[in-house]
């Protein structure tokens, strides 16, 4: 089956120039049924307050393919903080539909995995090995370079999202490291919505995942229609990922798989659910730093990605996943044209 891994082959192959001047990432050129769902184009330095930035739905095989929304890296959005990459998938059948992704390499980033159903084993070059359950989060920390294998286990239902943090030009060369955490701190907000701190801190509860860069990961869940008020750090930015129907966010609706941008500068936002569900609220300090993503590398430059996609070819630099004995996969080919890191936002609050 085609992986996920070989989607993002095939997507960031069909990456288009930006009028800014680097490669558009996680485009899909499909219309999906039912229209078109991206959000109308805006210009970066103009991006409103709030915007909600529609998943492209991507099917990741044949014809009982796994789904997966993707709506980071967005032609209007490239982070929220130092969030670079989200992805949303199933919920999915495993004995149909297998998460199947053969080992290959990451650098400058962080992947974060978070199951609401079913178990990802993971195995990687550092020899590092976990299984993701439901509770808890494996983080990877590639840094300099790691390279890793990712398959679902058994033949239940499959829920969970594949998230990217972009590591700061200080900690990007940083050794790699591999942190299975089992256990998340959860907590409870008022009005029936339980919190999962994934990554950061949130209602004074910790994540023990290391990060790099001020960021927050917040699994919320409702068992029923709930209403609440969620902190908000002023000098974050956030996104409200709807993991199910029935989510809104400061009076407006968040379809199912969409991301609502809810910008920064705000000390809270209210959210209602009108039923049993999740969603996911990622923030951070907007990242300022030019970055060039290209297949599963976050660089600035492309040089250093033209280098880093040579070692891989070469067998050098990112290792050999430990008891995988797998086919890895095979970077495509660069683009003709020279790539260029795409701007960050300017470090400012919008007050609202
Ligand atoms: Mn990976």
């Amino acid at each position: 089956m085609v992986s996920l891994v070989d989607f993002v082959h095939s997507e960031y192959q069909g990456g288009y120039p930006n009028t800014r001047g680097g490669i558009v990432l996680g485009m899909s050129t499909a219309t999906p049924p039912g229209g078109p769902t991206r959000a109308p184009r805006v210009p970066l330095e103009s991006l409103p307050d709030q915007v909600t930035l529609l998943a492209r739905e991507v099917p990741l095989g044949g014809p009982r393919a796994l789904l997966v929304r993707r709506t980071l890296p967005h032609r209007d959005l490239r982070t929220i903080g130092a969030w670079c990459f989200v992805d949303d998938y199933g919920p999915a059948v495993t004995s149909t539909t297998p998460m199947t992704v053969p080992p290959h390499p990451h650098m400058g980033l962080q992947t974060v995995s978070w199951l609401l159903a079913g178990e990802v084993a993971h195995l990687d070059s550092i020899g590092g090995r976990a299984t993701a359950r439901p509770g808890g989060v494996n983080v990877m920390t590639a840094g300099s370079g790691i390279a890793h294998s990712e398959y679902s286990v058994g033949d239940g239902l499959l829920r969970g999202v594949q998230l990217w943090v972009a590591l700061p030009e200080a900690y990007r060369d940083t050794a790699p490291a591999f942190h299975p955490i089992p256990q998340l701190p959860a907590s409870e907000l008022s009005g029936g919505v339980r919190v999962t701190v994934v990554v950061g801190e949130f209602v004074g509860a910790a994540s023990p995942a290391p990060s790099f860069s001020p960021l927050v990961g917040v699994g919320l869940r409702t068992d029923g229609s709930a209403r609440t008020e969620l902190p908000l750090r002023p000098d974050f930015e956030y996104g409200f990922l709807a993991l199910s129907e029935g989510w809104s966010v400061d009076g407006q609706g968040v379809p199912a798989g969409s991301l609502r941008y809810l910008g920064a500068g705000s000390t809270r936002s209210s959210v209602v659910a009108t039923g049993p569900g999740d969603a996911l609220l990622i923030g951070g300090e907007p990242m300022v730093e030019e970055l060039l993503m290209w297949w599963n590398f976050v660089g600035r430059s492309h040089q250093e990605i033209e280098q880093a996609r040579a070692e891989w070819a070469n067998g050098e630099r990112f290792g050999t996943v430990v008891g995988d004995d797998s086919l890895p996969l095979v970077a495509p080919e660069l683009p003709n044209a020279t790539m260029r890191a795409r701007p960050g936002r300017p470090r400012r609050a919008r007050p609202r």
